[in-house]
């Protein structure tokens, strides 16, 4: 029977980050993870040249804990171009940059998009975010996202072609009913930072943060089936003993082993990647469907921000669907490119590279608090994940390092 000080279950963000501390601080540990690689729902696979992330998905620059736990340049980040191209009305409209010129955003050659009045209260909100504290932001009264942008004033113009797929696309949720906390706090992170991709893909930042632990404290394909008191006692029938265990599985998973109630909801999302000749559009920018029907809600092209993303002379663009379609996988190929045809002329002639049908993208938090703070679940047995926190990547790396100091802190 092994010997470990603490045991973590989960090589997702929270669990690396949860073991980057305890290593920080001498303490011995052992993480043992399911699958085959570390990242959790951080992941990308490669394919013919082409590097698809496992969902689309963009890492904040501003996030507080990517700024303290990454080596930012050592991911070789590549920005996309901020502000948003908008398909409505059989045409694009160019949103410029509503964090950091939100008076100039909206001009009258995209009046379809919202009213002049939208552009005085876009800047009112980026004045008030960027000067509002993370902390601040979290203790406010929380509201459905979709309440608390009318309640603003916004129009329903702007609300339904602007707001609704992005923050939809962010949060995967297409009803705008999640935390309006959640909302503010991502806008302020849009505002201060760049969203970026990694040169080598989403997985590099999992991979650097596992790169910088001991190599023999890592093990994969271990798949903890429960605890008993800080014994777990793995799928394989071993049991491994610690003097502490830190639970830094997802929500489902974690509610298993903690014997928690599972009633944690979970926002599904789809993505789909094609091979295209020619980028369909010359900018490494977002571009929303705005028309307020379709399955689409928004696509990119990773290799305009990220030429590593295809092989050369080639494009890779990624298309999201908010939920999980009820669909054959040729079906939805079919269902997903007669729209895109809509879009883009060309759109015919892609070739699918990859389907992903993600259930549990991401935990529904409710009520959103910064974090959960109760990190320790009973004597010896700890948690963390970004369902306990602020279910993103921010959230997942923050509760693993609270975690980890709260195993510091219990002695
Ligand atoms: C498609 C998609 C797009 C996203 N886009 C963004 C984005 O743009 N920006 C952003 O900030 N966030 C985004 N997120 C959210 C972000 O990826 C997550 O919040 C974060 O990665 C969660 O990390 P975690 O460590 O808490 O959980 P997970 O990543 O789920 O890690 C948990 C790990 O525990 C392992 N595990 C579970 N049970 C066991 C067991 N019994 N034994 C051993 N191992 C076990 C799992 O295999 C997994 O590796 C996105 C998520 C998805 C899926």
């Amino acid at each position: 029977m092994p010997q470990t000080d603490v045991l973590i279950v989960g090589a997702g963000l929270a669990g690396l980050c949860c073991a980057k501390r305890l290593h920080a601080a001498g303490v011995s540990f052992l993480v043992v993870e399911a699958a085959s690689r570390p990242g959790g729902r951080v992941r990308t696979h490669s394919t013919g040249g082409f590097l698809l992330d496992r969902g689309f998905q963009v890492l904040l620059t501003s996030y507080p804990e990517v700024q303290s736990q990454l080596d930012l340049d050592a991911l070789d980040p590549r920005p996309f171009r901020a502000g948003v191209l908008v398909f409505a009305d059989g045409e694009f409209y160019r949103f410029s940059d509503p964090w950091r010129e939100p008076l100039g955003s909206l001009s009258t050659a995209i009046a379809p998009l919202g009213s002049p009045g939208d552009k005085w209260r876009m800047a009112r909100l980026r004045a008030e975010l960027t000067h509002a504290t993370i902390d601040g932001i979290f203790l406010k009264p929380e509201l459905p996202l979709r309440t608390a942008l009318a309640s603003r004033g916004f129009s329903e113009a702007i609300i339904r072609r602007f707001f609704q797929p992005l923050f939809g696309g962010i949060l995967l949720d297409p009803f705008l009913d999640a935390s309006s906390r959640m909302f503010e706090f991502m806008f302020r992170m849009l505002a201060l930072g760049r969203a970026v991709l990694p040169a080598h893909g989403m997985q590099a930042i999992p991979d650097q943060l596992a790169a910088a632990l001991p190599q023999d404290r890592l093990r994969m394909e271990t798949r903890v089936e429960r605890l008993d008191g800080t014994l777990a006692v793995l799928a394989s029938g071993e049991t491994i003993e610690a003097r502490a265990v830190v639970v830094a599985a997802d929500g489902w998973n974690a509610s298993q082993l903690l014997g928690e109630p599972a009633a944690l909801a979970g926002r599904p999302v789809t993505c789909l990647y094609f091979a295209a000749a020619e980028p369909p559009v010359d900018l490494p920018i977002l571009v929303l469907n705005g028309a307020g029907r379709g399955l689409i809600n928004h696509l990119c092209v990773p290799s305009n921000v990220a030429p590593t993303y295809a092989p050369r002379g080639m494009a890779l663009v990624s298309v999201s669907l908010l939920g999980r379609p009820a669909l054959d996988r040729n079906t939805l190929i079919e269902e997903v490119k007669r729209e895109l045809r809509e879009w883009f002329a060309g759109a015919g002639s892609w070739l699918p590279l990859g389907v992903f049908r993600i259930s549990n993208a991401l935990p529904v938090v409710k009520p959103l608090r910064k974090n959960a703070g109760d990190w320790r679940i009973r004597p010896g047995v700890f948690a963390c994940g970004d369902y306990r926190a602020t279910p993103c990547i921010q959230g997942a790396m923050e509760s693993g390092r609270l975690a980890a100091e709260a195993v510091l802190n219990s002695g």
